[in-house]
């Protein structure tokens, strides 16, 4: 019989100060989509990213799709986008009948590789064909290579959104992921480092751009004293309750960040010197919010694979999970094209081969974290126990 609770990847991390702020909208009776904390919660988010704008958007997932129709992404286009990701980030490009073309990530941050960013914009510009946007994912709390993709994509003359999900306290050069974009979109699902139990936001420095976009996320209704309608509209709006919870989960963004840091620390001091372990890295300049920690394991040297571990860690109650199956390996994308980082092979390919996510959560206990270790330790020692 397990006589301990069961430990979860990332489940949601409360405040204290959530209900607070719900009464507050119970009290005036603000229940409907809209309300004073929804504006509120825009305006925090702006600030903290240090951009001018934001729109509060039902889910990440419809952050992202509002900023492809922004960017006039419609049937037949080419969209270029991270491979390494979770399936959110690429189907709003299908949503919209468009065609989404996979870049493969780069070693050291594991995010989008500017070489095979280049060499995808140099084959699709030789054909006269030059994607409308490029959706740029940085992956686990860590900002992709910005100053480099930036670079290539205004060559190019290209518009890129930040799909910065998974990156929300985190920084690049100092400057907060989500605001190197036109677009930088943040979700609040429930296992995000904040939440609101599903939610998502659109920032940008674009404060017209913005103002399409919440025109489209609430039904867009011209101004007109009866119900009239030019545009097509989303019902992709959040709800107030939804947004009272997200400005008290703002206010501990950063604590939620350290702790997930720390978190991050002690797998790393337990670990990080066992041959064929190997830590996502933290390039220079990067300060990632370690949302999840994510580490390779080479079987052939450790003697286990991940799914070994991960398969072990399920026995012992606790959650782990493989890293995202890159999009290119996807049934529903296979037949896309694919662009890897160099003629050596793909790195994606390999970290979906080896990659895995432990327990990061910062309601997590000292104890929960050992508990972990030594679980770890144990399938490591044991090897094919499990
Ligand atoms: C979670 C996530 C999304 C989608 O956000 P939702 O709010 O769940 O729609 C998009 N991209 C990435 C990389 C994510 O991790």
């Amino acid at each position: 019989m397990v006589q301990h609770k069961k430990i979860y990847l990332s489940p949601p991390h409360m405040s204290g100060n959530e209900l607070k702020l719900i009464k507050e909208a119970f009290r005036d009776n603000w229940i409907a989509p809209l309300g004073p904390h929804v504006d509120a919660f825009e305006r925090e988010v702006a600030a903290y990213a240090g951009v001018k704008g934001a729109v509060a958007i039902s889910s990440g997932t419809a952050a992202l799709h509002l900023s492809l129709i922004y960017l006039g992404v419609t049937t037949g286009d080419i969209v270029f986008c991270s491979t390494l990701t979770f399936a959110a980030s690429a189907n709003p490009i299908l949503y919209q009948r468009a065609l989404p073309v996979f870049i493969d990530s780069e070693p050291d941050s594991w995010n989008m590789s500017p070489q095979a960013l280049e060499r995808a914009f140099e084959h699709y510009k030789m054909k006269g064909q030059m994607p409308k946007a490029v959706i740029v994912v940085n992956l686990y709390g860590q900002s992709a290579n910005m100053e480099a993709i930036l670079e290539i994509c205004q060559r190019y003359g290209v518009p890129m959104i930040e799909d910065a999900a998974e990156s929300l306290g985190a920084s690049y050069k100092g400057k907060k992921s989500g605001s190197f974009g036109k677009f930088g979109i943040y979700s609040f699902n429930g296992n995000k480092i904040i939440t609101t139990s599903c939610g998502g936001m659109v920032i940008s420095d674009d404060e017209e751009a913005l103002a399409k976009i919440r025109f489209w996320a609430s039904q867009s209704r011209d101004p007109a004293i009866y119900y009239q309608h030019s545009e097509l509209g989303f019902n992709y709006r959040l709800s107030n309750i939804s947004a009272a919870i997200g400005r008290a989960q703002l206010r501990v963004l950063d604590q939620r960040v350290e702790k997930r840091r720390e978190i991050f620390k002690s797998y790393y001091q337990a670990f990080s010197k066992r041959d064929g372990i190997k830590f996502m890295g933290e390039p220079p300049n990067c300060h990632s919010t370690r949302w999840l920690t994510a580490l390779m394991v080479d079987s052939a040297r450790t003697g286990v694979s991940f799914i070994q571990i991960i398969q072990g860690l399920a026995e012992l109650d606790i959650e782990a999970r493989p890293v995202w199956k890159p999009m290119h390996l996807q049934p529903l994308y296979k037949e896309y094209s694919y662009f890897q980082h160099s003629e050596e092979g793909s790195v994606s390919d390999l970290l979906f081969q080896q990659g895995l996510c432990l327990p990061s959560g910062s309601s997590l206990t000292k104890k929960d974290i050992e508990r972990v270790i030594k679980s770890i330790s144990e399938i490591l020692r044991t090897g094919h126990k499990y």
